[in-house]
């Protein structure tokens, strides 16, 4: 059966989450963006509300909600100050590992946590050298005892300064690459832990990002996340449950700029008409509105996957690198469209351009998800019309 209605519930969580960004952090969003400042008090807000660390299960203390609602909350957030859902939002991408290879004394002991008060998880995986190329990791571990000792460096980790504790992914031994990784739950006031200066950013400015250092970091042996050399793998499968909701941050986005271009072109006269009288203008609402959907449908199927059949690798990537891409070119027309308004900091265009351009970077560029897309279409993919070329070739064209 196939039905696009949210339930009862999920309109619900809909509302509420449309609301709390009405409320809360739209009127804020321009003075976090100017200052970069981190929102504490807005987190805090959130955190209050129910509308963080919705992953977490019931039996840990959350309220164990699916891929699904967690999409359609960080639209609407998304839509309110794309900074600020990233800051609430990287949680989520932080305990996902404890979630996919995490014991039930690790669930219990760093999950439940955060379902007591606003505390911060961080992910870090990527490093000053390495993004894309997660098998390339070169952060050290070695185990000592009935510890391991971490050393390297971490770069681009969100809330880092802010974090109570980190997943970290190291290696054994870089010239292994992905068989040598391993995923550990770090706490941040381990003696040997740093966290770097936060780094001036284009856009998001209302989320801290920096670097972090291991110098010597004892790890105790319980914190390793799903044993030795089976770090890519989680990481694998964190990106797959989280991709989805990029995808979801960018949908958010768009659909913001398109409100905010609707709006301006009801008002906006030039050569004596209303600007959403010409044609042309109407064709880029169209083109605008048609992505949005498209982006919408597609991160509803990824999510949709992830909670009802499993690995969702293969849609979450079609969802993100669509939905990203969409939110760019979405962003640019809604700019294009305010004219010079577009351009400064009093209207919202300028800093929803800037923020649009993150998705297309963290989590996966737009052009890793090509890769593991069309690795998909060279291998997994099944063929629909698998006679096609077997019928052209008992069938040579008669030239
Ligand atoms: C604001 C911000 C917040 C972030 N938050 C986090 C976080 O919380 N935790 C974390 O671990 N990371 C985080 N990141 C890091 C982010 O995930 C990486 O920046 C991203 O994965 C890209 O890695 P890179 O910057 O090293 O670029 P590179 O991997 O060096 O890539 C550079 C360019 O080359 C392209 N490229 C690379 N390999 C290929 C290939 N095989 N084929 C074709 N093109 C390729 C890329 O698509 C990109 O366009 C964050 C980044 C930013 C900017």
């Amino acid at each position: 059966m196939v039905d696009f209605r949210l339930t009862h519930e999920q309109q619900e969580l809909q509302n509420k989450a449309r609301r709390f960004a009405q409320e809360y952090m739209i009127p804020y969003a321009h003075y976090y963006d100017k200052t970069g400042e981190f929102p504490r008090p807005i987190i805090q807000k959130c955190w209050e509300e129910g509308l963080m660390n919705l992953s977490i299960p019931k039996q840990y203390g959350g309220p164990g909600l699916g891929s699904i609602e967690q999409c359609i909350t960080v639209e609407e957030m998304a839509a309110g100050c794309a900074g600020m859902t990233t800051s609430i939002y990287v949680n989520t991408l932080g305990a996902e590992p404890i979630l996919v290879a995490g014991t039930d004394d690790q669930k219990e002991k760093y999950l439940r946590p955060l379902t007591e008060e606003l505390k911060f998880v961080s992910f870090a995986c990527s490093e000053p050298g390495m993004g894309s190329d997660v098998a390339g990791i070169q952060t050290r571990v070695k185990k000592e005892g009935s510890n391991y000792l971490l050393n390297g460096s971490k770069f681009w980790i969100t809330n880092a300064p802010h974090a109570d504790y980190f997943t970290v992914f190291a290696s054994l031994d870089p010239s292994k690459r992905h068989k040598a990784l391993c995923a550990f739950i770090v706490d941040a006031d381990t003696p040997g832990v740093k966290t770097g200066r936060p780094v001036e950013k284009m856009g998001h400015r209302a989320s801290t990002t920096s670097s972090v250092m291991f110098h010597d970091a004892k790890i105790p042996e319980e914190n390793i996340l799903g044993g030795e050399g089976n770090g890519f793998g989680i990481a694998m499968k964190t990106f797959a449950m989280t991709r989805p909701s990029i995808a979801a941050f960018a949908t958010g986005l768009a659909r913001a700029a398109l409100e905010y271009a609707r709006d301006y072109v009801n008002k906006r006269e030039a050569f004596t008409q209303k600007l959403g009288e010409f044609e042309v203008i109407q064709f880029k609402l169209a083109e605008m509105y048609m992505k949005i959907e498209a982006s919408r449908a597609l991160y509803l199927k990824a999510a949709w996957t992830t909670d009802n059949i499993g690995d969702a690798t293969v849609p979450a990537s079609v969802a993100k690198a669509y939905a990203t891409d969409a939110a760019m070119e979405i962003a640019s027309e809604a700019l294009q469209i305010h004219g010079g308004y577009g351009y400064i900091d009093q209207y919202p265009l300028e800093k929803l351009f800037r923020d649009a351009k993150l998705y297309q970077i963290y989590e996966g560029t737009s052009e890793v998800q090509r890769l593991i897309l069309g690795r998909h279409v060279l291998s997994g993919y099944e063929p629909a019309m698998d006679k096609i070329p077997k019928w052209y070739a008992e069938n040579p064209p008669d030239f």
